[in-house]
């Protein structure tokens, strides 16, 4: 009884997590093809150029901001393949003041 409740758990924070997804991916105006959730090792998230995009599902244990944080860097990549100049202001309009949750990510 009690794993499978922690087992809709998961199910909903995953579900939670994909909606953060889409709707970032549709203010920054991406053309998805799936996202997924599940173990990764040494990576937050990865993604590849025809849309298809992985998370960490590590990332549903962690504070929302920073889920965000790892949403909205991914999902700028398909703009901007580095993180120059522009990658960095477009990261500033979305989520203010981000190096400080890039910061309390590298302690995780
Ligand atoms: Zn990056």
């Amino acid at each position: 009884m009690k794993s499978s409740k922690k087992q809709r758990n998961i199910l909903l924070q995953k579900a939670d997590f994909k909606k953060r997804v889409v709707k970032y991916a549709k203010q920054i105006d991406i053309p998805l093809k799936s996202i997924s959730v599940r173990p990764m090792s040494r990576k937050w998230a990865s993604c590849s150029t025809a849309g298809n995009l992985n998370f960490n599902s590590e990332l549903l244990k962690m504070p929302k901001k920073l889920g965000d944080y790892v949403i909205v860097h991914e999902l700028l990549h398909f703009h901007v393949s580095n993180h120059g100049k522009l990658w960095k202001s477009l990261m500033r309009a979305y989520l203010g003041d981000y190096e400080k949750l890039e910061k309390r990510l590298s302690k995780y």
